[in-house]
C-alpha cells in the first residue's frame, strides 16, 4: 500500500501521516527533510540557497548523514528548502530517493506513506489513497507559532506568518511540479478539525478505496 499526503506548512500532514503509519504499517517518509536538508547543506558551504548550480550540486552529493543533520526542523532550513525546491535539477536528484523509498519501504513495512508537496501528482501518481491536506494561512501560523514556543522558547507571530504567506506562494507558483491537490485527491480542510475527527476522516477515505 502506498498513501500519498500534499499540502502547505501547518496544516497537519505530518500529524496525520503519523498516524496513518502507525495504523496501516507503513513506513513513512517526511520529503520535507530531504529538501531542507540540501537547503540547509548549501547555507553551510556558505552558499545562497537561490544558486541553482550549488543548490543541483548538492542535491545530487545529498548523503544520510545530511538528512541527519542538526538544526533541519528551524524556520531557516524551511525557507532554504523552499528556495532549493524550485530548481528542475534539485527535484530530478531527489525523486529518485523517494520513489525508492515507496517501491522498497525499510523493514517488514506492508508499505510506504510519504508526505511532501509533489507525492500524489508527481512522485507517487499511481498511490493506492493521495490526500491533499490544507487550513487557513492563520490558522497554520500560528499552529507553527506555538511549536515553535513551546520548542525555541521564543516567536514572533506576525513573522510566522509573514513567512507562511511568502513560502505558500513559492510553493504554488514554481513551474516544477507546483503545490496542488491531485485529481484524484481526498481534501480536507483541518481548520476546525482536532487531530482524532482527521484521522477518522482520512481512515474512512482509505477503507473505502480498499
Ligand atoms: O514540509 P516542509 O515544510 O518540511 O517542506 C519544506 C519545503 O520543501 C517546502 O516549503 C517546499 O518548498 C519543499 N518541498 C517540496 N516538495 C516536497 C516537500 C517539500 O518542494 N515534496
Amino acid at each position: 500500500m502506498i498513501i500519498a499526503i500534499d499540502g502547505p506548512a501547518g496544516a497537519g500532514k505530518g500529524t496525520l501521516a503519523a498516524r496513518l503509519a502507525e495504523h496501516f504499517e507503513l513506513a513513512k517518509l517526511d520529503t520535507g527533510l530531504l529538501y531542507r536538508a540540501v537547503g540547509m547543506k548549501v547555507v553551510r558551504a556558505g552558499g545562497d540557497p537561490e544558486d541553482e548550480i550549488l543548490a543541483t550540486t548538492m542535491a545530487e552529493g545529498l548523503t544520510t548523514a545530511d538528512m541527519e543533520a542538526d538544526g533541519l526542523r528551524t524556520e531557516q532550513a524551511g525557507s532554504a528548502a523552499s528556495k532549493v525546491s524550485v530548481f528542475p535539477g534539485v527535484r530530478s536528484a531527489l525523486l529518485e530517493f523517494q520513489r525508492n523509498f515507496a517501491a522498497n519501504p525499510p523493514g517488514d513495512a506492508k508499505g510506504a506513506i510519504l508526505d511532501g508537496r509533489d507525492i500524489g501528482t508527481v512522485v507517487c501518481p499511481d498511490a493506492n489513497a493521495k490526500f491533499y491536506i490544507t487550513a487557513g494561512v492563520e490558522v497554520r501560523a500560528m499552529r507553527r507559532y506555538k511549536e515553535l514556543m513551546w520548542r525555541v522558547g521564543e516567536a514572533d507571530y506576525e513573522r510566522v506568518l509573514e513567512d507562511m504567506k511568502i513560502r505558500d506562494a513559492r510553493d504554488q507558483g514554481r513551474d516544477a511540479s507546483p503545490l496542488q491537490a491531485a485529481g484524484d485527491a481526498c481534501q480536507i480542510d483541518t481548520s476546525g478539525m482536532d487531530a482524532d475527527t482527521v484521522f477518522d476522516t482520512a481512515l474512512d477515505f482509505v477503507s473505502a478505496k480498499a
